[in-house]
């Protein structure tokens, strides 16, 4: 061999060996499926049922053999943009999203399943995105026992409903669940909608104000509000409150969060809705496995994202009111130590 020839037979060889030194020495994506690594993108883990998810679906993955890096986006559609981006670079196997905005992952979403990672929507439906799966509690059957729960204490007057985040897209099904009960009553004439809203980002802080605002207007005629879920409802309830109106005007909510089931108790919150998170979650932990496995899921529903009908796991939430409270003490919710304390 001539001598420059050697020189590139050589270089090339070197080539060869410091490419494959290198894929060998990066980490691989998708390597060892029998322990696959999740990533969980939550919303916001400063809502008080977020927390619950996070416990128990690591609690899960954990027993499955899986690890799994947990994400709070706290609110913003930028972090939590950044934070799937970053979980695609490490090459993880599957995305769990809680996402914060429903229509706005649909690139981040196709990049992570270029990259051939699983994608699971999580308790929120990610809307016009190719997504593997969604899990979730039947959003409009919460609905309808939100507003069956108001009807049946309140079947006439001035409704005021105080919907989720417009980002939700959960709010929008809860909605329809809550108008499906309340049509037949505002057709007939027994029922006036004096207002209704969407609460950004559901927090209790806007709910406030916006019931403040909505007592000021209809001079507190308001005789029943339909709120979308308990923490929404706390803030209503802090409004009517302030009118000494607090137990008069029934309210609904959802999660039994505790603060929310001491008001069922006490009178001021008409019900909850009880949604088991240990079984959503540990659901989702075992249909991330078995995604990351290329095994098939058990699915008993399917919702049409905009982009495709995705495969479901559709769960059924459990209405909450003073009768059935210890349902959550039973299920180990919560103790009788923490609903009885102040
Ligand atoms: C969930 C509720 C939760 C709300 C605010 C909704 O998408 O279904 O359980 O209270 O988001 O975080």
């Amino acid at each position: 061999m001539q001598s420059a020839k050697r020189r590139s037979f050589l270089s090339s060889l070197i080539c060869t060996a410091i490419v494959a030194g290198l894929s060998a020495a990066a980490p691989l994506a998708h390597a060892s499926k029998d322990h696959p690594e999740i990533g969980f993108c939550i919303d916001d883990l400063r809502v008080e049922r977020w927390s619950r998810d996070r416990d128990y679906f690591v609690e899960a993955a954990k027993k499955l053999g899986a690890t799994v890096s947990v994400q709070s986006a706290d609110a913003s559609e930028a972090r939590q943009n950044a934070q799937i981006e970053n979980l695609i670079s490490r090459g993880v196997d599957v995305i769990v999203i809680v996402p914060f905005n429903s229509k706005t992952l649909g690139n981040v979403v196709a990049e992570a399943k270029k990259a051939g990672i699983k994608v699971i929507s999580y308790d929120r439906l990610i809307l016009d995105a190719d997504v593997d799966a969604y899990i979730s509690f039947d959003n409009e059957k919460v609905g309808e026992l939100q507003a069956q729960g108001v009807f049946d204490a309140q079947p006439k007057g001035n409704y005021f409903l105080l919907g989720g985040a417009p980002t939700d897209n959960n709010a929008k099904m809860l909605r329809e669940g809550q108008l499906k009960v309340l049509k037949p009553a505002i057709d007939r004439g027994d029922i006036k909608v004096v207002g209704q809203q969407w609460v950004p980002e559901w927090s209790a802080s806007n709910a406030l104000r916006i019931v403040e605002d909505a007592l000021t207007a209809n001079s507190n005629k308001i005789d029943a509000i339909v709120a979308s879920n308990d923490g929404t409802a706390g803030g209503a309830i802090q409004a009517l409150a302030a009118q000494h109106l607090a137990g008069k005007v029934p309210v609904s909510g959802q999660d039994a969060d505790l603060a929310a089931v001491k008001r069922v108790m006490a009178g001021t919150q008409t019900m909850t809705v009880y949604k088991p998170i240990q079984q959503i979650a540990s659901e989702a932990a075992k249909l991330a496995v078995q995604l990351a496995k290329g095994q098939k899921p058990a699915f008993n529903a399917q919702y049409d994202n905009g982009k495709k009908k995705v495969d479901t796991i559709l769960l059924q939430p459990i209405l909450l009111t003073k009768k059935n409270v210890d349902v959550v003490v039973k299920d180990g919710f919560y103790t009788q130590t923490q609903l009885s304390s102040n």
